[in-house]
């Protein structure tokens, strides 16, 4: 939108080479989060690109995707759900595993997060190859919730993780 316009997010997104390993790029959301009027700007323009999709939850994905979720949800009135790591959520839950290059992995939340009719925007700090976005959507529809939109900061559309997700995709920053 125009009035967001002259606010340059990638200005406040750091690119650290070889990071966690090498031939790895990292886009470090860091340096936006403790720039106050930065992350506030950014948050706005999320807000503006989640609530047309009309949620009833935001779940963020661990751990960066807390720190977008958990303040967009405050703001716009809604619950916060956690999708977490293997084992760190207390009582029953859900999970979903999912294929990386090398391995697995897994996400879970708790079994009662979400209820049929559930309408849950998934939040997360970049989108890569999808997988992790893909599989978040696959767990909350196994709880029986909808997912409607799934928004990241960072896109990085080279790696085409648009392809691996049948949901709509919202990202404040490309970078090819
Ligand atoms: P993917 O499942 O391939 O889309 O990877 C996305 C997940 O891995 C997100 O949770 C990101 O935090 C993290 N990630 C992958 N690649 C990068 C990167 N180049 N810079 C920062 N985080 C990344």
């Amino acid at each position: 939108p125009a009035d967001h316009a002259a606010f340059d997010l990638k200005a406040h997104i750091r690119a650290i080479p070889d990071f966690p390993k090498p031939g790895i790029l990292f886009y470090d959301i860091s340096t936006l989060l403790r720039h106050g009027p930065a992350w506030k700007a950014a948050m706005a323009e999320m807000a503006a690109r989640v609530m047309p999709y009309r949620p009833t939850l935001l779940a963020g994905i661990e751990s960066r995707g807390f720190l977008l979720a958990a303040p967009l949800a405050l703001e716009l009135g809604l619950g916060f759900i956690m999708l977490r790591k293997p084992r760190k959520l207390p009582g029953p839950v859900i999970g979903f595993d999912y294929a990386l290059e090398y391995g697995s992995d897994r996400l879970e939340m708790q079994a009662d997060a979400v209820k049929p009719g559930d309408r849950v925007v998934v939040l997360d700090d970049l989108l890569a190859t999808g997988g992790t976005l893909a599989a978040s959507v696959e767990l909350l529809r196994k709880g029986g919730a909808e997912v409607p939109l799934v928004a990241t900061m960072v896109e990085l559309t080279f790696l085409n993780g648009r392809s691996r997700l049948d949901v709509p995709v919202e990202t404040l920053a490309a970078y090819d």
